[in-house]
């Protein structure tokens, strides 16, 4: 079957115009035609007769908005179908004055099964192409433009692991950061990571450590992870530091560290102590995620005072630390909550 055009990176857009026979010192212009004016190929300014060419050895990325779920605070999420029929759901989050992030998927369902997470639920259908996780931020700026915001930031945070979705997720970073395509700066791109060591190795080499990297870790100890975040029976907390304080880190940035915070379960002191040490040394803020219920949980919703007093157990160990408040609850749009619903 012939490429996915929007999904190939500008170097490997080249190489395919070549084998194509059209030249490749026009993939800039295809490049800039697909990823920033979003036109049909043959309104591509001076492709001439070769747009006929690539029409026939080349397909566009099929993907539409279904459906827009308005949450009272703001938040929208968006429900997609993609060319296969498969679905998924994208999140905007509008922030100060006109700007807002997106929050995209990279997988149809996930395989990591993390049980405090809806999506988890629903096992692992398929990855994403590059292109299916860029039609998600284009067509989310499109909502975007007509509600007078402007798209400043994409966290990878959506459904699926990332790193599980990996060539796919490496190509639309690397697509997001062209300047022929939407020129986003890299600190305003968020991959985040249930902690596949190897690939954020892998990641950290392919991006030189550029873009923000948000660690899920959810646990002080082996023990309470491995009973919340199945994956981590292969990655132990010790791989997982190991793995961040390798990772290249740029001037005064700091990484992200995920805690969801489950009373009971993850707010003891060995984990707060486990946590602590896991963050010692390391350039990091840990953002507590007060759990977000989804039918047929394990786990409540810890109260604002739990919230609140797992905060202050980090702040006391030295460990600085933000509550991330739920948003987009409503249309269950908030963390751990996208789980193809219809409402
Ligand atoms: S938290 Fe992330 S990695 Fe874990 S099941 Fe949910 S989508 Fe997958």
């Amino acid at each position: 079957m012939h490429p996915e055009l929007d999904s190939l990176p500008l170097p490997a857009l080249a190489r395919h115009l070549r084998t194509i026979g059209v030249g490749e010192h026009h993939a800039p212009r295809v490049f800039r035609g697909l990823h920033r004016t979003r036109c049909a190929i043959p309104q591509i300014e001076g492709l001439g007769r070769h747009a006929k060419t690539l029409e026939k050895y080349g397909r566009r990325t099929q993907a539409k908005v279904i459906a827009v779920h308005d949450n009272p605070d703001e938040t929208q999420k968006l429900l997609l179908e993609l060319g296969d029929g498969a679905r998924v759901e994208s999140v905007i989050v509008p922030m100060r004055h006109d700007r807002a992030t997106l929050c995209v998927s990279s997988q149809v369902g996930c395989a990591m099964a993390c049980t405090f997470c809806a999506t988890g639920t629903l096992g692992l259908r398929r990855s994403l192409t590059a292109g299916e996780i860029l039609a998600q931020v284009h067509l989310a700026a499109e909502q975007m433009h007509r509600d007078a915001r402007r798209l400043t930031r994409v966290v990878f945070m959506g459904m699926g692991e990332p790193l599980a979705a990996y060539d796919a997720v490496r190509d639309a970073v690397s697509i997001l950061l062209d300047p022929h395509g939407p020129c986003m700066a890299a600190k305003h791109i968020t991959v985040s990571t249930v902690g596949l060591v190897p690939r954020i190795r892998q990641l950290a080499l392919d991006t030189g450590g550029r873009i923000q990297l948000a660690l899920s870790l959810h646990a002080g100890t082996d023990e309470t992870r491995a009973a919340i975040v199945p994956i981590s029976r292969r990655y132990t907390i010790a791989d997982l530091r190991e793995a961040l304080l390798a990772w290249p880190l740029p001037g005064s940035r700091a990484l992200m560290v995920e805690v969801v915070v489950l009373p009971g379960i993850n707010d003891d002191r060995a984990n707060l102590d486990g946590i602590a040490a896991f963050m010692q040394d390391l350039r990091a803020v840990v953002n507590l995620i007060p759990f977000n219920p989804f039918p047929g949980a394990p786990f409540r919703t810890p109260t604002p005072d739990e919230t609140l007093s797992m905060r202050d157990g980090l702040l006391d160990r030295g460990v600085l630390t933000k509550v991330r408040w739920p948003r987009g609850r409503a249309v269950h749009g908030a963390c751990g909550q996208l789980m193809l619903h219809s409402g």
